[in-house]
């Protein structure tokens, strides 16, 4: 089995499994992402702990490129500080973009490297990294709400 089909496989797996599909009781954040050239729709919820993600899970539907990326993102993400997955969505990104190629810098993402070579088909771009861009952009806007937060104190 060569490389590009070991990656296809993970994809597929990821994108029939429901593990992380579901409601979180009560999240700090709902974050919807929407990929209009495909259809992609989902919504990130997090559950945050002092500075970590302490709890993530999705809802929605897509394609299975857009499905299995949330699925893996939202498996790496789970209990992390949240410096280290806006770390590893910049690194998910660069390595879409082809500015990281090196496989030892890449090994952080576990089964998110299986989206290497989907720059080849730049219409699965956007679906491979809605969830990421979802991420940065719910993060951002809990930062944000921090700010502010502590403005009022
Ligand atoms: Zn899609």
């Amino acid at each position: 089995m060569d490389l590009n089909s070991i990656y296809s496989e993970i994809i597929l797996e990821h994108s029939q499994s429901s593990h992380n599909k579901r409601h979180l009781h009560s999240p700090d954040c709902q974050e919807r992402g929407y990929n209009p050239s495909c259809g992609d729709d989902i919504i990130l919820e997090l559950k945050l702990e002092q500075n970590k993600i302490a709890e993530a899970a999705f809802t929605g539907a897509g394609c299975a490129i857009s499905q299995a990326s949330t699925s893996i993102m939202v498996d790496l993400i789970n209990q992390k500080p949240i410096d280290e997955a806006l770390e590893l969505a910049n690194t998910f990104l660069s390595m879409i973009k082809k500015q990281i190629t090196e496989d030892s810098e890449l090994e952080v993402l576990e089964d998110a490297i299986a989206f290497k070579n989907i720059s080849n088909m730049p219409a699965r771009v956007k679906c491979a990294v809605l969830s990421w861009r979802t991420l940065m952009e719910a993060l951002k806007k809990l930062e944000a709400q921090k700010a502010e937060a502590a403005t009022e104190q």
